[in-house]
């Protein structure tokens, strides 16, 4: 016989009993970033593979080896999208939303690159991000690291340490770049093969190597604050004293560089060390330059992505906070009769008690066997409907999750007795 068809390799499903967290998890977001006044932008999954190549760049761990590309059938190159900045901003140019405007946006999906899978690492995973187009000062950037550490109380997680640094402006970075290089070129002996490779093309990027060989090297490397501009300086300076004013703890972490090269000035993750390797849940930073490089006029920006799996994850170990949605209600009908009944008494009832969380019974079956359904389903209540209540007009309410005793209630009165018991 054939061999069922599996899931690809670092893509999952998503179950019905992991669902109400993804669910809790996504509205909690939303909801905070309904309060800060951020709209939603919902961008194509595929894109054409320049779009990528231009805004992430070449020598990118994403672009030289994770990116999910193909020809389609017209044999222009496509690409699954890795992340969600390059098509926010090509969705802006586009349509024109960066001319003259202040823009908050903020988007949510799926996101596909090709590592090696492990726990907080797949090929396909979820991202929510957030991107305000317009504003250069330290404001705004100060504002979305409000809204991170917002998100953090809304779902109830604790411990998570907020890590700042600044990359200051292109020009800068020349001159830093060209002393890292200096500094590294002469301890070429102590680097690892790939970043011997990076000191070519990418040099910045070795200071984000994950080798733990080489964290000596990079700890005592020449660090770009030395670097910065009298503005650039001002600009983190501003932003350090906004976090202290909101109390918004954070360290300035100078190895900090992100792994995308459009970013300029401020850039920060939020860190957890519960998840082994894989402990940054949010990444983001100032990416002034990007919405030009892309055909745009110049456009400040500022942004951050979350891995939606790693927030589940540490969700997960706090149980505390886990949402619990039983049912309200578990609806038993015996007999044709009551069947009939039943259904429209359920309809009904929706009508009535839009917040009313209630399953039908389907399939018939003996009393027995349906409150056997009833109480696995986790409801609070039985409602009982059989040929004998149906003579009497009335229903059965009986309390699954204590010794209660059940209520005979008429029919007519029902959505008011549960409005009043739940
Ligand atoms: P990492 O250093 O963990 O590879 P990154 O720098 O590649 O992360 P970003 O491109 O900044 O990550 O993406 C933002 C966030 O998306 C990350 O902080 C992480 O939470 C999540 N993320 C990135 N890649 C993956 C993946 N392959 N699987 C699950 N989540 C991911
Ligand atoms: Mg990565």
């Amino acid at each position: 016989m054939a061999k069922n068809i599996q899931a690809i390799r670092g893509m999952h499903d998503i179950l019905p009993d992991q669902s109400g967290l993804w669910l809790f998890l996504e509205a909690r977001i939303m909801d905070v970033l309904e309060r800060y006044g951020y709209r939603e932008i919902r961008t194509p999954i595929a894109e054409m593979t320049e779009l990528f190549r231009r805004s992430i760049g070449d020598v990118t761990d994403i672009v030289e080896k994770e990116m999910y590309t193909f020809d389609d059938r017209n044999g222009d190159s496509l690409t699954l999208r890795p992340e969600g900045t390059a098509g926010c901003v090509r969705a802006g140019i586009q349509n024109g939303l960066f001319h003259n405007q202040i823009q908050r946006l903020w988007y949510r999906g799926p996101m596909f690159r090709h590592e090696r899978p492990q726990k907080g690492r797949y090929r396909q995973f979820y991202q929510m991000g957030v991107e305000a187009f317009g504003l250069e000062g330290p404001d705004i950037d100060l504002e979305v690291i409000a809204i991170t550490r917002r998100f953090w109380q809304a779902l109830g997680l604790e411990g998570l340490q907020l890590q700042i640094n600044t990359l200051g402006t292109a020009d800068e970075r020349v001159l830093y770049r060209e002393c890292l290089v200096d500094y590294l070129s002469d301890r070429k002996e102590l680097l690892d093969e790939e970043s011997l490779r990076r000191l070519q093309t990418n040099p910045l990027r070795i200071l984000d190597s994950k080798n733990p060989q080489m964290h000596e090297l990079i700890e005592q490397a020449p660090t770009l604050m030395d670097y910065l501009s009298e503005p650039s300086r001002r600009h983190f300076e501003q932003l350090c004293a906004g976090l202290d004013a909101l109390a918004i703890e954070y360290v300035v972490n100078p190895r900090l560089v992100r792994g995308l090269d459009y970013y300029a000035r401020t850039v920060f993750e939020w860190v957890t060390d519960e998840l082994g390797a894989q402990g940054t849940v949010c990444a983001g930073g100032r990416y002034d330059g990007l919405v030009e490089q892309l055909g745009g006029r110049p456009t400040p920006a500022v942004g951050f992505a979350m891995g939606l799996e790693r927030l589940i994850l540490l969700l997960e170990r706090q149980p505390e906070n886990l949402p619990v949605t039983p049912p309200d209600a578990y609806l038993v009908m015996v007999g044709e009769a009551a069947q009939a009944t039943g259904i429209k008494l359920a309809e009904r009832l929706r009508d009535h008690l839009p917040e009313l969380r209630m399953l039908c019974h389907c399939g018939g079956g003996s009393f027995k066997s349906q409150f056997k359904k009833a109480d696995r389903s986790g409801a609070r209540y039985a409602l009982i409907l059989g040929e004998e209540e149906l003579a009497r007009d009335v229903i059965g309410v009986k309390p699954l999750r204590d010794t209660s005793e059940q209520q005979d209630v008429g029919l007519s009165q029902l959505a008011e007795y549960l409005r009043a018991i739940l």
